[in-house]
């Protein structure tokens, strides 16, 4: 059966509208979910933050390689002494009744054997983006959540904030006309001492790190798949910071209904991530769209009767709110048996647009 442009963007707008639906309130359940948490850095700090405001969601395990570092966490998030673990013992907490699920805030490298091991210990899990540093490796970490009848989630927090879900609702509604391109970047200039610019760590550069978030939002934005993707990448070789990983990365993506993407991302320079998306009866731009707070989505399109609209709605909502949203969703997943918005499949897909840009940038990934 062929489509035509217009049936093609109804039908993929429908299929991104069930993706899209508003988070799930989630629901105060007889016991939170406990969350063992794997790698006590920076991101990790948010998300325990933002699981204090969730009502279904709890800290009950940690597991790090600095007993130092993890019995501060524990005082602070009232965790055991008998619940630490290290990269070592990690998978005796498959007989701790309070740990029900992990989230794995790791190097990008260490994501897929963190997610099996916890999978093969009976632990549903949140992992973070990057899924993983390539295909092969999102493959057996679905697979073995499959086998282990386990819940696996991908920490895309964006499918779960409130600006990013208004940009899509307003594009589904048909208020900025049919969507003709899109403009969407994010970087950051790099400190030298970074585990990301270790390729054995990292996997790849900025693209991997943060252009995921353009990626991603392209994706969910037109509600299409990619039929088509080119990038350029640079590094300066008297950089020393990228012997290993690229420096700058862009790239264009044509969309089977004709919509074309044009994306950039750095660890050279620090650019607030956004996206711009033109549609043929107005525009819709979150600026910032992917930082933990401080969002702003500003519009100006027509309504039915032809009145102009000129939207400006920063978010007030203050970090770890996106954290809390995303713990939220999963541990009602978990209570729920049902299946996350972002789950390994979403990470999968990612990974397998990364792969086909990098080869493109004649960058070769780690196998
Ligand atoms: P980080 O350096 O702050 O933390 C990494 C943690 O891993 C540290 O606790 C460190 O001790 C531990 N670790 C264990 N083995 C290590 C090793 N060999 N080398 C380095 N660290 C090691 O990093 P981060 O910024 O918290 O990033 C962690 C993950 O979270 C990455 O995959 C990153 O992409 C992701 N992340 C997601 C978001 C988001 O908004 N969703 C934001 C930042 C980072």
């Amino acid at each position: 059966m062929s489509l035509t442009r217009r049936q093609f963007t109804i039908a993929s707008a429908a299929a991104m509208a069930a993706r899209f639906a508003p988070p799930l309130i989630a629901q105060p359940a007889d016991k939170p979910v406990g969350y063992a948490i794997i790698g006590l850095g920076r991101i990790a700090d948010h998300f325990m933050d933002g699981i204090q405001h969730s009502p279904n969601s709890k800290v009950t395990a940690l597991v790090s390689g600095h007993p130092d570092k993890a019995a501060r966490y524990a005082e602070k998030y009232g965790v055991p002494k008998s619940s630490i673990y290290n990269y070592e013992n990690m998978d005796s907490f498959r007989d701790n009744p309070n740990v029900d699920a992990v989230y794995v805030a790791l190097p990008n490298s260490m994501h897929a054997e963190y997610t099996i091991r916890s999978a093969k210990a009976g632990k549903h899990v949140l992992c973070e983006k990057p899924m993983c540093i390539n295909v092969t490796e999102a493959h057996a970490m679905i697979d073995a959540c499959k086998q282990a009848n386990v819940k696996l989630m991908i920490a895309y927090r964006c499918h779960y904030e409130p600006t990013n879900l208004k940009a899509v609702s307003l594009i589904r509604s048909g208020a900025i006309g049919k969507v003709e391109s899109i403009q969407s970047a994010f970087g950051f200039n790099i400190g030298a001492t970074e585990w990301r610019l270790n390729k054995k760590l990292a996997g790849g550069g900025p693209l991997m790190d943060v252009g995921i978030y353009c990626l991603n939002a392209t994706r969910y934005l037109t509600g299409e798949e990619p039929a088509d993707l080119h990038a350029y990448a640079f590094s300066d070789p008297a950089d020393p910071r990228f012997r290993q990983v690229e420096e700058n990365l862009v790239w264009n993506t044509k969309f089977p209904s004709g919509v074309v993407a044009s994306c950039n991302t750095t660890y050279g320079s620090n650019m607030d991530g956004y996206f711009h998306v033109y549609g043929s009866k107005g525009w819709i731009e979150a600026r910032p769209a992917f930082n933990y707070d401080g969002l702003r989505l500003r519009a100006e399109y027509q309504d039915a009767s032809g009145k102009w609209i000129s939207l400006d709605e920063p978010n007030i909502q203050k970090d770890p709110y996106q954290f809390t949203a995303e713990a939220n969703h999963f541990s009602h997943c978990v209570h729920h048996n049902q299946t996350p918005k972002t789950p390994g499949e979403e990470g999968l897909r990612d990974m397998e647009y990364i792969t086909r840009l990098y080869s493109s940038a004649g960058i070769q990934m780690l196998a």
